[in-house]
């Protein structure tokens, strides 16, 4: 297949070669942004012939879909069939009712949208797809207005004819999710995983919760339908368990406390078909309000369900979103399971542990690509520069007013020095950040990342000033996603990145399971890595990478914390560090001459 730019980046075409030599092996291709993994994921798969191409959200599809078209290949695509829904025009529903809602109208078809799916000739969609931009959700708001179909079964009636489908994350992890889409198994396909040091991070692929909310509702909705008093109780049990928690960290609640016995379960469906039959008489059968049918009991029994796994414990938190208990992963092996399935697994990142430890996990050897180390820097290194500011640390034992004031210090120094650009100071909590923040006692722009901040929110504002620093949490919203470039040049606006302290987990129950569930499989060491370093490390270079977005960006990043001196932490970064210094004059020099182009 030819190759459909001018010409190839360094390590581009000897990555194409390798990964289709070694197609049906676990393969991970470890390369910076910009390189192009995706292309080369691409082409290096013309020869398979069933490709499940995974992202985490649903703006990374469309650079996929860019570039399947500049291959010419055949695809489709898939997110959330809620939020493709026409009838539910963005209403809240729980995914569980929704199918089943969806189910029902199909099955009586009541629903407009799917009876017209036989009626439309697929030439007709693929033209609305082609004709459409890149972004999946132009492409599914045209299926409806051009077509009238369900853009949900459309596109899934497209997976037999195409070579790609590409998807977020919860087809590939989630046997549920899968099978609303699939009917092949998924045996037939080869995966490609993008950002796959998330599966490092089982937790966040596999997150479930119950909110106090959502309770006190199930409750309500029980009363209100005359539920059996089994139910009732079982709720009122539940209601007092999550009323008690109090920590503002994970804390572990026993799921003996949670979790009624398998025998509950059936109790529990029965009621939901229930209340459901109840809901269908009140809603006249109007599809538009039959799909809206929810029950919170729907949620419980989903979060039930998942805690009768043994690789899922129960743990309690109250914060600013209120009491909550969630459902969370304690070892590798839902993950695992899922990989095993594949024909052949491409793990793409530019932040992937290096090779013994992906090995490990897998539980088999992988075919490793470092690009950067097998071909050479895909960016040369003067465009990064990197100092440790060994003055500070983050370390617990040494938190309190002092330290913060000095991180507050560090900032508005660097603020001082520098004239325009913008400086993203990365936190390891909302706690920590809120502590330095308060510390800085001079007018500066800044922007400051909370929960409830969107993206778009911190881009408007940070665009608003000529130099600004953007507050921070590791492996928030922020860090993980924003990307703020010049819209003419391409070139990144964030002159400077600040580590300010090493962003390990925070030191929850949640962590101590997990690390003492690893500890089993993997001995002490690794499995400390892996719970700590690892996370801390990966949530570094995000941070990086959001500043270093193309080749002609230059970025001062700073390692606020003397730890980044270990001899662990520095093989996990892998980074050659170009000055360390306690003494705050000599960096803001250094950043001087940086930005004089003198380093
Ligand atoms: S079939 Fe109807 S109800 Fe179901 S997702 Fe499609 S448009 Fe919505």
């Amino acid at each position: 297949m030819k190759f459909p730019y001018e010409k190839f980046r360094k390590g581009q075409k000897e990555s194409i070669n390798r990964i289709s030599k070694y197609l049906g092996d676990f393969i991970v291709l470890k390369a910076p942004t910009g390189f192009g993994k995706t292309i080369v994921a691409i082409l290096s798969h013309s020869n398979a012939d069933k490709v499940l191409y995974v992202v985490r959200t649903i703006n990374e599809i469309a650079p996929v879909i860019r570039e399947l078209r500049r291959a010419s290949i055949n695809y489709t695509f898939i997110f959330s069939g809620k939020k493709m829904c026409p009838l539910l025009k963005g209403s809240d529903v729980d995914p569980d009712d929704f199918w089943v809602n969806c189910k029902v109208l199909r099955s009586r078809r009541l629903c407009p949208y799917y009876e017209r799916l036989s009626n439309v000739n697929i030439d007709d969609v693929v033209k609305v797809i082609n004709e459409s931009s890149i972004d999946p959700r132009e492409i599914v708001n045209n299926l409806v207005s051009k077509l009238s179909v369900c853009p949900f079964f459309m596109l899934t009636k497209l997976i037999p004819r195409s070579q790609f489908v590409v998807a977020t994350y919860p087809y590939l992890f989630r046997e549920d999710v899968y099978r609303t889409a699939f009917s092949d198994e998924l045996e037939e396909f080869y995966f490609i995983i993008d950002e796959a040091h998330t599966i490092l991070n089982p937790q966040s692929i596999y997150e479930e919760e119950l909110s106090d909310g959502d309770i006190n509702q199930a409750f309500k909705e029980a009363r209100m339908y005359s539920l059996g008093s089994e139910v009732i109780s079982f709720l009122r049990g539940l209601i007092d368990v999550v009323g008690k928690i109090r920590s503002r960290m994970l804390k572990k609640v026993e799921k003996a406390l949670i979790y009624p016995g398998e025998g509950f379960l059936q109790i529990l469906e029965d009621a939901i078909i229930d209340i459901r039959l109840k809901r269908l008489k009140e809603f006249l059968e109007s599809p538009e309000s039959l799909i809206r049918i929810s029950t919170k009991l729907t949620k419980i029994l989903k979060f039930l369900y998942i805690i009768k796994n043994p690789n899922f414990e129960v743990y309690g938190i109250s914060d600013a979103y209120g009491k909550r208990i969630k459902a969370l992963p304690i070892s590798y092996e839902p993950i695992r399971d899922r990989l095993k399935m594949a024909k052949g697994v491409l793990m793409m990142s530019g932040t992937m542990p290096p090779k013994p430890i992906i090995d490990k996990i897998l539980g088999r050897e992988s075919q490793y690509i470092d690009v950067e180390s097998d071909y050479g820097e895909v960016f040369p290194q003067h465009h990064t520069y990197y100092a440790v500011y060994a003055e500070t640390t983050s370390s617990y034992h040494r938190r309190g007013t002092y330290m913060y004031s000095k991180y507050a210090e560090l900032i508005v120094k660097v603020y001082e020095v520098l004239m325009r650009g913008i400086i993203l100071t990365v936190y390891p909590s909302y706690q920590f950040m809120n502590e330095v923040v308060s510390n800085i006692d001079v007018g500066i722009s800044q922007v400051i990342e909370d929960p409830y901040t969107s993206l778009s929110e911190v881009l408007s504002k940070a665009l608003s000033y000529s130099k600004a620093v953007i507050h921070a949490v590791a492996g928030g919203k922020v860090t993980e996603g924003i990307e703020i470039v010049d819209p003419v040049s391409g070139k990144s606006l964030i002159s400077t990145v600040i580590i300010a302290g090493v962003p390990y987990p925070q030191p929850d129950d949640y962590v101590r399971d997990l690390r003492k569930n690893l500890v089993k499989e993997f001995g002490r060491e690794l499995a400390s890595k892996l719970v700590m370093d690892i996370p801390a490390i990966i949530r570094v270079l995000q941070a990086i990478g959001r500043a270093v977005r193309s080749e002609r960006d230059r970025v001062f990043i700073i390692l606020a914390d003397r730890r980044f001196l270990s001899k662990e932490l520095k093989n996990l970064l892998n980074i050659r560090y170009d000055l360390v210094t306690t003494d705050l004059k000599t960096l803001t020099k250094h950043i001087e001459l940086f930005i004089k182009g003198f380093l």
